[in-house]
Parts: C-alpha cells; sequence; structure tokens
C-alpha cells in the first residue's frame, strides 16, 4: 500500500499529523522540526522529498551520510544535517564537518574530542547529549541519573555548549514515560531542545515537549536492509 504513496504525500500526513499534535496540547506547530532520516536510501531516494520543501535530514552513520550528502548540499545549500546515531571518536572530525546537529553526545571522550575539534574547526554544530532513558546495555547514551553530571563535565571541563536532551526509548515499553522522564531531566537542566520521537511515536512525543521529531518510515517508506535498526 505504502509504495502507491509519493513521498510528497507522506510528508503532508506526517507534517498535519505534527501539527495537530501541537496544537492539541497547546503548542506552536513551528516549534517542532521533522528531521527526515534517510539513513539505507540513497540520494536518488531522497530528492524527491528535498523537492517537496522538506530541508532537515538525519543520519546516523556518519560514513553513510558522507557518501551521499556532500553532492546534495552543493545543490541545495539550504539543507540542514543531523546526526542521530552514536559517535566513534576517530569520526568526530568528519562529523563536525558534515552536521550542524550532533544528538548524541553520550561519554566524555567524544565530549573532549569534540570540543578539540570545534575549537580547530571554527565550526560549531548544535549539541545534544543522549540519554539512555531504558537503561539498556545494548544503547547508547548516558544513565538519567549520570545526566547531571555529564552535562555538566561537558559544559565546565570541556566549554560545550548543551542544547538538549534525546532518547530512543526500548521497544517494548510505553513511550510516554521515557518522553515524560526526558523532558524532567531537561527542565531540570534548563535545555531548551528535546530529540524524541520516531515514526511510531512522534505524536505522542510531541504531546511531551519534543522540539524535533525523527522520522525515517513514515517519510521514505520501509526501510529494506535492517542497518542499526
Ligand atoms: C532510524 C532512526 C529513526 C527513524 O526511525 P523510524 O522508525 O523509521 O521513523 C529515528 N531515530 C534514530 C536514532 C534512528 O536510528
Amino acid at each position: 500500500m505504502t509504495e502507491e504513496i509519493s513521498p510528497r504525500e507522506r510528508l503532508e500526513i506526517v507534517r498535519e499529523k505534527m501539527a495537530n499534535a501541537a496544537r492539541g496540547v497547546g503548542r506552536d506547530p513551528d516549534d517542532v522540526c521533522l528531521i527526515a532520516v534517510g539513513k539505507t536510501f540513497d540520494a536518488e531516494a531522497i530528492r524527491p522529498v528535498i523537492e517537496a520543501g522538506q530541508r532537515s535530514f538525519g543520519e546516523n552513520r556518519v560514513q553513510e551520510a558522507q557518501g551521499k550528502w556532500p553532492d546534495l548540499k552543493v545543490q541545495y545549500p539550504d539543507l540542514e544535517f543531523h546526526l542521530i546515531g552514536p559517535m566513534q571518536s576517530n569520526k568526530v572530525k568528519d562529523a563536525v564537518g558534515l552536521f550542524d546537529v550532533i544528538h548524541t553526545v553520550d561519554r566524555p571522550k567524544i565530549a573532549r574530542v569534540l570540543a578539540e575539534e570545534i575549537v580547530r574547526s571554527g565550526i560549531n554544530p548544535k549539541l545534544l547529549v543522549q540519554v539512555n532513558t531504558g537503561e539498556e546495555s545494548q544503547k547508547a547514551g548516558v544513565f538519567p541519573k549520570e545526566t547531571d553530571d555529564f552535562v555538566k563535565v561537558c559544559r565546565e571541563d570541556h566549554g560545550l555548549t548543551i542544547s538538549g536532551l534525546m532518547c530512543i526509548p526500548p521497544a517494548d515499553e510505553e513511550p510516554s514515560l521515557h518522553f515524560a522522564l526526558l523532558a524532567k531531566i531537561a527542565d531540570r537542566l534548563e535545555l531548551p531542545e528535546l530529540s524524541m520521537g520516531m515514526s511510531s511515536d512522534y505524536e505522542t512525543a510531541i504531546q511531551f515537549g519534543a522540539t524535533y521529531v525523527r522520522v525515517g518510515s513514515a517519510v521514505f517508506g520501509e526501510r529494506q536492509a535492517h542497518k542499526h535498526g
């Protein structure tokens, strides 16, 4: 069925649902940014979504992003890129060069290497800390109880500006509990940005205060290969 719907129509449906979710809780729809997650899709699959007016795109792997975005960036200079997957320290330089927002700052070593690269390059991406709200061993992110200390280390030891928090709730749990927890921690730390909500739960995330939703399959259709979720 979904194959018969064009990318433009899918995008319109998502935008409409986002706006309704925001208005339903008295929020301005313009305060929520849709990140279209293009992982596993090539430039030709992404182009129609750009042509339909989408400007913010997310990738979970630095290397995959490097393979397809630089050319599109030349053609569409106003695109904005978001790194939403875990980062190795040897990829920090590339990530800072390519992404406008990094959602996955998750350990002291990455904070240190990022700080060095930001000073060296003079490029200043917006930074979010990933929180492993479900305390899952296979997932990246700091645990909720470690978040205050980690944000403090980022700010005070490394001079980084942290703008918000990001989470990926456990697949088998009620996401709203995790969204509420992330919102509470962000509120306590006075962090304005909340990156939460994917294709299955972005409306709920908006009800709980998401300022970024990361939506892949609802925009692009089902992914073929099962790479990193
Ligand atoms: C793939 C991915 C998404 C988008 O997932 P969908 O369920 O296709 O919307 C969002 N966030 C992260 C971190 C991802 O890796």
